[in-house]
């Protein structure tokens, strides 16, 4: 048996394309973008997936997330520029950021971002003194407050990290209500509501109901206090992706079905005006759509390990070194033998942590064979360095067993491209 990619060999495409390789299986990404926008809405609510470009961003994406009406967030310039330049509805695009700077401020609001996400409160004077510049226009923000509720993976801890560097904690709310007010008094600034984020690969949707019950208390109390009127909430993303086996995400429904219920009951406990949801994954839209093809080299027995080495390595896939995260893989011609060695593959890069799996079950590798690592869909081709002078792979879209090129290949030529060698001596 072979591992097909939307219906594609992915020796094939090893074949035809070189290794490594990132290979994005687009109908899944379509269905996953699809199901979101099919179970995150509500009577009661204008509700938005708005998709975190920092996952996966690219011209193709972008065009993607766009044809499957979905909106979109932008970190930075260059994520916005990316946006830009796939045709992107400015109008659906939030711009976030702790630290945006007055050119990507400016640049957002040229380009007619829709909504811009507000970090702090010299941020907050900052654009609206920039936003003079722009008379006639309106963008609407909104601000990021901290709950005080982080999850990670199967827990959830309340009243955590209010020294995170994101957002305004909401213990310092005459703070959140000076910010507030500026945005509120900004001519060209309208200010909707509130943002938050409470962490990443959730997979407990009461994290989500927690979030909700402190935001929209705390919205409540701010409410009677200013009498600004809170339209909008984004409760930031988070949903968790499948990458071993080991992870039992619940459905996307059943996490949304949940929000949406504490939602509704918040707004009807309190008497809220809040008419507008957004939500914004990003890694399970992503991760699960796409594969890393490696091509094995040598295989080498230490004393207690047997590693496979492959042609790729922390440059274009991170995430093991950064926060020791797991993977699974498969020899992409052999899945039909039994995984009978536990093995460890680790990249070319001139580091220790240049692992991709640590201790992973494998079929027996042989040097030649292709290796494929699953769910390297989120944060692997956006996190990718040159690091070791490697070229960033190519990152192929694969849709009914047609693939081709979104991202070309970096070459040698690429990675001096930039540089300027000094003068000749005379
Ligand atoms: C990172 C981030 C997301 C997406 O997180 P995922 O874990 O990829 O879903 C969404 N919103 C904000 C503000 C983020 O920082």
């Amino acid at each position: 048996m072979k591992l097909e990619i939307a219906g594609a060999e992915a020796s094939q495409l090893a074949a035809r394309f070189g290794t490594p390789v990132y290979v994005y299986d687009q109908n899944r990404l379509e269905e996953r973008m699809r199901q979101f926008r099919q179970v995150f809405s509500s009577p009661l609510f204008d509700c938005h997936v708005a998709y975190a470009s920092k996952a996966f961003c690219c011209l193709a994406m972008m065009q993607l997330v766009q044809r499957e009406g979905l909106w979109a967030d932008a970190v930075s310039g260059g994520e916005l520029y990316t946006a830009m330049k796939a045709g992107f509805d400015m109008n659906h695009i939030l711009f976030h950021g702790n630290s945006k700077t007055d050119a990507e401020l400016e640049m957002a609001l040229e380009a007619g971002v829709g909504t811009i996400v507000v970090d702090n409160l010299a941020e907050a004077g900052r654009l609206a003194f920039l936003s003079t510049g722009h008379p006639g226009s309106r963008t609407r923000t909104l601000l990021r407050i901290n709950p005080g509720v982080e999850a990670h993976t199967h827990a959830y801890i309340v009243t955590a990290d209010i020294d995170s560097k994101f957002g305004i904690s909401i213990t310092r709310s005459q703070e959140i209500i000076e910010t507030c007010r500026i945005l509120d008094e900004a001519p060209n600034l309208d200010f909707a509501g509130f943002h938050a984020h409470i962490g990443s690969q959730i997979f407990e949707p009461e994290a989500f109901a927690a979030e909700i019950y402190k935001v929209t208390a705390f919205t409540k109390e701010f409410q009677d206090h200013t009498g600004l009127q809170i339209s909008c909430l984004d409760l930031g993303g988070g949903f968790a992706a499948r990458y071993t086996d080991k992870d039992s995400c619940p459905p996307v429904e059943t996490v949304c079905r949940r929000i949406l219920e504490a939602m509704t009951e918040a707004v009807k406990r309190h008497g809220l005006s809040v008419r507008e949801l957004i939500i914004e994954p990003g890694r399970s839209i992503a991760a699960e759509a796409g594969w890393t093809l490696y091509t094995v080299g040598s295989i080498k027995d230490t004393e207690h390990r047997r590693y496979v080495f492959v042609d790729g390595g922390m440059n274009d896939n991170l995430r093991p070194a950064l926060y020791q995260a797991e993977y699974e893989a498969v020899l992409a011609d052999r899945m039909d033998e039994e995984k009978s060695e536990t093995v460890t593959v680790a990249g070319k890069c001139c580091e220790s942590g240049d692992i991709i799996l640590r201790d992973g079950r494998l079929q027996p590798a042989r040097p030649g064979d292709i290796l494929a690592v699953a769910s390297t869909g989120a944060y692997g081709q956006s996190m990718a360095s040159n690091y070791n002078k490697l070229p960033v792979p190519g990152t192929l879209f694969v849709k009914d067993g047609q693939a081709r090129w979104v991202i070309r290949p970096q070459d040698l030529e690429d990675l001096i491209r930039n540089e300027e060698p000094l003068p000749e001596e005379s």
